[in-house]
């Protein structure tokens, strides 16, 4: 997205200071407010990029992003994916800082606008993210008011406001565009339509509602699951949100995952180790039996191809992998003692020959 020129915008050299960038906004605003000229298009369009170059070049942050980086949110700025919101200038955004105050008594210029996502974290165990799941997950949402059809208004005429008295804005000061407070209710105007009994303007109604969740197979800790249109409720026509799970596993005792595989130790006795055995070794069915070839040390990583978690969207399996630990044993008795010397005797070798040659 590239930005127009904002100081040109406003009229001020680059080095003008916050005071300047102020003041020469108002005189602009004023000139160029849609409430001074009333259906003039290219006056709102004036207006807007004032707003908007106002909003940058007053916010210390977003200046110095502009100036340096020519974008006001700064380098390689971007919504991470799966959360991009409507990426549009919507109408509140150039208006919201206006005089401390929105524009709120005119809806007819404002078109649909999509409802915000959720985020809701979802608490798995290994045993859920092994076969899938699924959730009834209780959301706080909104829907479109039916009476209103998201339009926030009441359908009557348009009225005095009551809040300001028609005046347009609150607390004390002088003239219309005063840059006092703008009265919330009507956005300075001092007249509004009555709002929607049912929804009081908000063209919403909050909703708790239960929605049934498919918590697929080998779901990974941190992975974001997008319900479609189970966020909250569009205005003015604009389609709902989506609702976004965040999945956060908790650790198992067994395994530990890396990926679609999964990692399990496998303590091995002297004697097995070095001769060689067959051994249980959990899986997450239950066990299975592996082969520990004679001489195994510790650290060997036997591999069971297609035993880990499941890969999403696929019928494949990752491995499970058992981390050999040699368990040396606790000699009490002489016999034992007495064969293990002898076992000594017969295999004169130096384990740390190598380790010796390496260093020299
Ligand atoms: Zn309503
Ligand atoms: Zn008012």
């Amino acid at each position: 997205m590239s930005h127009p020129d904002y100081y040109k915008i406003l009229g001020v050299p680059r080095s003008a200071s916050e005071e300047d960038i102020k003041k020469a906004y108002r005189k602009l605003a004023r000139k160029h407010h849609p409430d001074l000229n009333p259906g003039d298009a290219k006056a709102e369009a004036e207006f807007k990029k004032l707003a908007e170059a106002n909003d940058v070049l007053s916010d210390a942050e977003k200046r110095k992003n502009y100036d340096t980086y020519g974008d006001p949110a700064g380098p390689g700025a971007q919504v991470p994916p799966g959360f991009q919101q409507d990426a549009g200038f919507s109408f509140e955004d150039v208006f919201g800082g206006f005089a401390g105050g929105g524009f709120g008594g005119r809806p007819t210029r404002r078109g649909p606008e999509r409802g915000e996502d959720l985020i809701h974290t979802v608490r798995l165990g290994f045993r859920e993210a092994f076969e899938g799941t699924r959730l009834s997950l209780r959301v706080n949402r909104s829907e479109p008011c039916l009476t209103c059809r998201g339009t926030g208004e009441s359908g009557k005429k348009q009225e005095t406001c009551r809040t300001c008295g028609g005046k347009g804005k609150l607390g004390g000061g002088s003239g219309f565009l005063s840059f006092g407070r703008t009265c919330p209710d009507c956005g300075g105007r001092g007249v509004r339509v009555p709002a929607c009994p049912d929804c009081g303007g908000a063209g919403r109604l909050p909703r708790q509602e239960t929605v049934a969740i498919a918590i697929p197979p080998g779901v990974e800790d941190g992975a974001k699951l997008r319900v479609g249109g189970k966020g909250e409720a569009g205005r003015r026509g604009g389609g709902p949100g989506d609702l976004f799970l965040q999945i956060s596993m908790e650790p198992d005792a067994r395994f530990e995952r890396k990926g679609a595989n999964l990692y399990v130790r496998l303590p091995v006795s002297f004697s097995e180790a070095a001769l060689g055995a067959k051994v249980d070794v959990p899986t997450p069915e239950g066990q299975a039996t592996i082969k520990v070839p004679p001489g195994t040390q510790t650290g060997a990583k036997l591999r069971l191809k297609g035993q880990g978690m499941p890969i999403p969207k696929g019928s494949q399996r990752g491995d499970l992998i058992a981390e050999v630990a040699v368990v040396t044993p606790a000699i009490q008795d002489e016999r034992s003692k007495e064969l293990l010397r002898e076992l000594a005797d017969l295999n004169d070798e130096d384990v740390r020959k190598q380790r010796s040659a390496s260093h020299g």
